[in-house]
């Protein structure tokens, strides 16, 4: 048997030695990268309006971590040896409360955000989040549009709070599955916790009518990648549309290696060979995923069989249509995913002014100047895994993934 893991004496390596292995071989930043805000613009000029950034990229998805706890501890975001019971995560007086994000998330709406996605940690561990949902859901784009309102979870609470997330107002949901073996999921949570549950979780909301619900997986070359088939043949057809992510270099703590990236064309190829694909059209400009239907007998898609995405953020990056903004739990503004620091927008909300029009006028001109493309510039060089670069990123937990 081919084994690319071997430990002393040569025996394979499981997935569990790899991971500690290369834990104990990282550098875990001292530096709380959290309390490093950017210089905030002066407000002298006032910014309103749909925007543009330097690259003529509009601003039209925020995402907004409403906590950074977690109850998994998944290696690739929240690995236990770093979010241990000694972690200082935010206090709750530093979190933006919901009347504070509401605030914000109209003043991005009025430059032009057309989609909130909430995330975190894991979003249904806020309480009342669907309060903070009702709340959101009753805002409207300037010409009296709904938003695109949504939110990523892992699904632990889902089955519990699917029906009050609809009734409040929520349209869409993405739940992360790395999995349907229940040893590997468990294994890659890292809490032991049950496939079932998460797939009841989904039953539940697809129950409770949320429809076009998407699966996020995942793929670490080595421990997971013989799950994407399974995976694809078990939401085919399902009215589920199943998401593979390359394993992505985010944040100081994951020990990301590009060995363990598989890249999406390498899973397109698979699920091909077992399930015939045809390529798709983007829905959206901005698109994260590429599209792929499952082909019928004809070779054309059928719908009915559903489809495919990919994400391929290490592989192709993609911020040249790039029009997503970050907000983190504590109200930092992220303009990229792989940022090293972001604007204190909480200071301003909280400030001895802090009007509607100061928070409008800031977020415009951070946005105008804007000219961030980390995933490109990495794609041009050779990456750079040493522990000064990922210790300069936030981690996802805290941003949003
Ligand atoms: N707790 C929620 C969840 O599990 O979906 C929301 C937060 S989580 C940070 C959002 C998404 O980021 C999940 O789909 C997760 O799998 C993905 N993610 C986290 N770390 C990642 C990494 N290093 N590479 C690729 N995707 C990652």
């Amino acid at each position: 048997m081919h084994c690319a893991w071997r430990g002393n004496g040569g025996k394979c390596k499981t997935p569990r030695q790899r991971d500690n292995d290369s834990m104990s071989h990282r550098i875990i930043p001292v530096v709380d990268q959290r309390s490093h805000a950017l210089p905030l613009p002066t407000v002298a000029l006032a910014a309103t309006g749909v925007l543009h950034d330097m690259l003529q990229r509009p601003l039209r998805d925020l995402r907004i971590s409403v906590t950074d706890r977690c109850n998994f501890r998944c290696s690739y975001c929240m690995p236990k040896s770093v979010f241990d019971k000694d972690y200082a995560y935010l206090p709750h007086n530093a979190l933006l409360s919901f009347e504070e994000i509401v605030r914000l998330a109209q003043a991005f709406v009025a430059h032009g955000v057309q989609k909130i996605r909430l995330t975190g940690g894991e979003p249904l561990l806020r309480k009342n989040i669907e309060v903070l949902i009702e709340m959101l859901s009753a805002l409207r784009t300037p010409s009296g549009q709904p938003l695109d309102l949504t939110l990523t979870t892992n699904g632990s609470l889902l089955r519990r709070k699917a029906a009050a997330l609809k009734a409040a107002g929520l349209q869409r949901l993405t739940v992360s599955l790395d999995g349907l073996d229940d040893t590997i999921f468990r294994r890659m949570n890292d809490v032991d916790f049950p496939v079932a549950d998460v797939l009841d979780g989904i039953a539940a909301a697809q129950a409770a009518g949320f429809e076009n619900i998407k699966v996020n997986m995942v793929v670490k070359r080595g421990t997971n990648d013989h799950e994407i088939v399974p995976m694809a043949r078990h939401f085919q057809g399902s009215g589920i549309t199943l998401r593979c992510i390359e394993y992505m270099d985010v944040g100081a703590t994951n020990g990301w290696r590009m060995d363990e990236v598989m890249p999406s064309a390498e899973v397109v190829q698979r699920i091909h060979a077992a399930m015939p694909l045809v390529p798709l059209e983007a829905s959206a400009p901005g698109e994260t995923a590429q599209r792929w239907g499952y082909a019928g007998v004809d070779g054309l898609h059928d719908v009915k069989l559903g489809e495919v995405g990919v994400i391929s953020s290490v592989t192709q990056a993609f911020c040249g249509n790039c029009n997503r903004a970050r907000l983190s739990t504590e109200g930092q503004l992220y303009t990229c995913l792989f940022a090293s620091q972001g604007y204190d927008l909480r200071s301003v909300l909280r400030g001895s002014s802090g009007s509607d029009a100061e928070l409008a006028s800031t977020i415009g001109q951070i946005w105008r100047a804007r000219s961030d493309r980390y995933s490109e510039l990495r794609s041009a060089q050779a990456p750079d895994t040493s522990a000064t670069a990922g210790a300069r990123r936030v981690e996802m937990s805290y941003i949003g993934g």
